[in-house]
């Protein structure tokens, strides 16, 4: 008996210890009254500690992971981004304005709303370029974007930039007239424009063909801007500096 209240006064504290470091449980600060002898107190005090350093390795843990998730995001937003607008002048790119053609045009047209596509070039950009180098280019495009963009700004057009020197915009709702004011404005507001570049004055036009759905909604986008290309070379062809429209 002598011997089983010996071994009890001995196991029955180290196995409380370990039951609260096994289950995560903050390991008493205090000796208890059952941890009488010296051997066991300096036994829970090495275990606290082991806890104490656990525990703040795992709040290491997660506050680095939790700046990793974070930096994450913003990469992952940045990425994003990056596949869907053009870095030069932050308009959607041909892959951003088709992803958000698929899902404006087919409800534009169940919708029956009156819709245009325009596709704007501008005209002899090659030779700003050559004469004033690709930089002052650059500079153009950027404002024409911008132009592009304060022209066109409700919340139902859309504009990106196709690539090179070519920008599109889809216009949806109130009337086909006012969807050709508003590109007839964007051509006027290029043709006065000057762009100023390490003391150049740069001046330029820009060529727009545009199709528009008024009451038949049987078209696909893609055979919508295949004939909008149709009609900016249509303009192209006969002197640049205009806009040729047609509707369905
Ligand atoms: P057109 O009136 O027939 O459209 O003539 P264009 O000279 O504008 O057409 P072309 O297709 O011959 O040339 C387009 C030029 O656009 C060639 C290229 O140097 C320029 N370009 C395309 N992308 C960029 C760009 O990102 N930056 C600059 N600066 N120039 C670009
Ligand atoms: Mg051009
Ligand atoms: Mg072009």
């Amino acid at each position: 008996r002598i011997a089983h209240k010996f071994s009890q006064h001995i196991t029955r504290p180290l196995e409380r210890l370990v039951t609260y470091f096994s289950s995560h449980m903050p390991v008493p600060a205090q000796p208890a009254s059952y941890f009488s002898s010296q051997e066991i107190e300096t036994v829970r005090s090495q275990l606290q500690e082991a806890q104490r350093v656990m525990i703040d390795f795992q709040e290491q843990l997660k506050a680095k992971v939790d700046s990793k998730t974070e930096e994450l995001i913003v990469l992952n937003a940045e990425l994003e981004k990056l596949s869907s607008h053009d870095p030069l002048t932050g308009l959607l790119n041909r892959r951003g304005f088709e992803q958000v053609v698929d899902s404006v045009y087919p409800l534009a047209c169940r919708n029956q709303s009156n819709v245009t596509l325009a596709i704007m070039d501008l005209d002899h950009f090659k030779h700003i370029n050559d004469k004033f180098g690709h930089n002052a280019g650059d500079a153009c495009l950027v404002t024409v974007a911008q132009t592009i963009e304060e022209v066109l700004q409700r919340d139902s057009d859309y504009v990106g930039r196709f690539g090179g020197e070519e920008f599109v915009a889809l216009i949806i709702g109130e009337s086909v007239e006012q969807h050709t004011d508003l590109l007839e404005s964007v051509r006027k507001t290029i043709e006065e424009l000057t762009v100023e570049y390490e003391e150049e004055d740069i001046q330029f036009t820009i060529s727009i063909g545009a199709y528009s759905l008024t009451n038949q909604y049987d078209m696909s986008y893609d055979k919508m801007l295949c004939t909008a290309d149709k009609l900016l070379y249509e303009s192209k062809k006969s002197g640049r500096n205009r806009m040729t429209h047609k509707s369905q």
